[in-house]
């Protein structure tokens, strides 16, 4: 088992990697919540076969176990279903120490977690996340939240875990789109903050896309470990640190939403938007069009896009003149100047307008 401590004074806690054990689960359960005598197991029905191992793992560890196994994907990351976990929690009865545990990708993680952070007051949370994204992104940070008709993680909070497992074993029935999909979550902490990571996963592509676990498991704790760093720093997006995470996500968000929710996957449109600011940053004259290439070369490998496809550059610029990171007529985006170093700069619509056009032979 490896270990990665996430120090946050009272609030730190573990990452543990395991590769199909679910059998030390039980005493990191107990080390880390010996008061809890009760679980709310709370999965989606893509992996509840998962779930059923976790339950017997908390049962070994003396808990009365109660599941609730939700439909997948992102329609259930709303207030209705917040609702019905409270009212199974209340049905238990939950105590103050009831543990949740979500068994999921980032869907079930943040709703779980938006429960666990507001039901009582806040309850002790477990994240067993199972696809690569929610492994390497979302299940650490402490970030949870729904989503609200006018716009997605409108409702949320921060409440940190007491501890996250993952075991790499789940990502033998994990769809390859979702994985490749999480793969660009990977490359991206390679580009605004660790130059050799960016290199390992350049060397060892071949070896990440067979889901080799050495490979993996690398990958997985590097990647935790690099948002830990950002998040031991910058816990609840305070001093502006934490945005580095979301290199590559204004011009993401854009194209999720002039595609419509579902047409890429996240990680697609985050690959493409990637590939956008580092050529919004070649326009702004501080790097050289190489690491975009290199950076090209690397997504296509993972068969990830590396561009827009061919919507109206108008649409896509008042697209994201509504998101929140525009800012007095300038768009406000995270750069990387050279593989691992990151800052954040502002661009003109004329200037976003140009890197938008140039992926479709107009710039
Ligand atoms: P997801 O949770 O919808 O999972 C993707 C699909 O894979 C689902 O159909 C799920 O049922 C299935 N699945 C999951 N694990 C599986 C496995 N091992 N085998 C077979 N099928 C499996 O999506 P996701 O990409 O994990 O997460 C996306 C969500 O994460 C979004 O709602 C996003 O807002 C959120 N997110 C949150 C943070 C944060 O910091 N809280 C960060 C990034 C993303």
């Amino acid at each position: 088992m490896s270990n990665i401590r996430i120090n946050l004074g009272p609030r730190s806690y573990d990452i543990a990697i395991v590769s199909n054990d679910p059998t030390g689960l039980t005493s990191f359960v107990e080390e880390r919540c010996p008061r809890s005598r009760s679980a709310l197991i709370i999965s989606d029905e893509h992996v509840h076969q998962y779930m059923l191992h976790f339950a017997a793992a908390l049962a070994d560890a003396g808990l009365r176990v109660e599941q609730a196994v939700l439909p997948a994907g992102e329609a259930t990351k709303c207030l209705a279903q917040a609702s019905h976990l409270y009212d199974r929690l209340a049905e238990m009865p939950a105590d103050r120490q009831t543990l949740i545990v979500a068994v999921g990708g980032g869907v079930i993680g943040d709703l779980a977690g938006f429960v666990a952070a507001t039901y009582n007051r806040g309850l002790p949370l477990v994240m067993i996340p199972t696809t690569l994204l929610a492994m390497v992104d979302s299940s650490v940070g402490g970030k949870v939240g729904i989503n609200h008709p006018k716009g997605k993680n409108l409702i949320g909070a921060f409440h940190q875990p007491a501890g996250v497992w993952i075991d790499i074993g789940t990502f033998n029935t994990l769809p390859e789109r979702e994985y490749r999909s999480g793969l660009a979550e990977v490359v991206k902490y390679g580009v605004v903050l660790d130059a050799e990571f960016f290199a390992f996963v350049e060397r060892n592509a071949d070896a990440i896309l067979k889901r080799e676990p050495e490979a993996i498991r690398h990958v997985i704790s590097r990647c935790c470990r690099l948002k830990a760093d950002v998040v031991e720093k910058d816990e609840r997006e305070e001093t502006g640190l934490r945005a580095v995470l979301n290199y590559g996500h204004t011009f993401a968000h854009t194209f999720e939403t002039a595609g419509g929710y579902g047409h890429w996957l996240h990680g697609e449109a985050v690959a493409a938007g990637m590939v956008c600011a580092s050529r919004l940053t070649e326009r702004l004259g501080l790097i050289s069009a190489e690491i975009t290439q290199r950076l090209i070369e690397l997504l296509q490998k993972f068969q990830l896009p590396v561009g827009p496809e061919p919507w109206p550059a108008e649409e896509l610029i008042a697209i994201m003149r509504r998101d929140k990171k525009a800012h007095a007529g300038l768009l406000r985006f995270v750069i990387a100047r050279q593989l691992g170093q990151f800052e954040l700069v502002e661009a003109s619509a004329e200037q976003v307008t140009a890197v938008i056009a140039s992926f479709h032979g107009q710039g």
